[in-house]
């Protein structure tokens, strides 16, 4: 039985929890997917969405799970989608927002400029065997990676999904497709 903590300070937090129970189901496990509005609790695993990274940060801090999660950095697998994704690395470039750093790797917000800020399309992952749908909003690029950092997923304009050991960072968002395939790949990096 296994519990995945849902951060629920904004963003599409009940459509994570949807795709984790789904997932879970899909893989045949027991579970159960909870939001998070205060403290991180005992979960298992967490998911940190989409949102406005600024915000989710700030409160983060506020609320105290900033040294919770940062107490559990090594043990704790974590997936971030696009503002979790920011959150999750150790270098923003050209901008200030405080992260946990919990992925060595460098993102860049907004990446996809006005013209384009908003579009879905396929993608090619790495050990799927079909392409994935990704809704990209506003999304990052992760433009560095580190060395115990694999990328999963690139585009022409740069990598969107990349994994460092027990942690997982994608720019799109998985949540807002019907295909549970990347909860599911989460999933299976945690244990029972
Ligand atoms: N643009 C947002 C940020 O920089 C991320 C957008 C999203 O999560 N959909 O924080």
């Amino acid at each position: 039985m296994i519990t995945v903590g849902v951060t629920a300070f904004q963003g599409a937090v009940e459509e994570h929890l949807v795709a984790v129970e789904r997932a879970l189901h899909h893989l045949g496990r027991e579970g159960r997917a909870v939001p998070l509005r205060k403290t991180l609790g005992d979960v298992d695993a967490l998911i940190v969405p989409g949102g406005e990274s600024t915000t989710i940060s700030a409160l983060m801090q506020k609320t105290g799970m900033w040294r919770e999660i940062l107490d559990r950095a090594e043990e704790l697998p974590v997936m971030g989608t696009c503002a979790g994704c920011i959150l999750l690395a150790t270098e923003v470039v050209d901008d200030q927002v405080p992260t946990l750093g919990l992925m060595d790797m460098a993102v860049e917000r907004n990446a996809f400029g006005r013209q384009n800020q908003s579009f879905q399309c396929m993608l090619e992952v790495a050990g799927f065997s079909d392409p994935v749908p990704g809704i990209f909003i506003r999304a990052p690029l992760i433009r560095r990676v580190g060395r115990d950092c694999q990328v999963l997923a690139a585009m022409d304009q740069g990598m969107v999904m990349a994994r460092c050991r027990n942690k997982l960072a994608l720019v799109f968002h998985p949540e807002l497709t019907e295909d549970v395939r990347i909860h599911q790949y989460f999933l299976n990096m945690v244990e029972d």
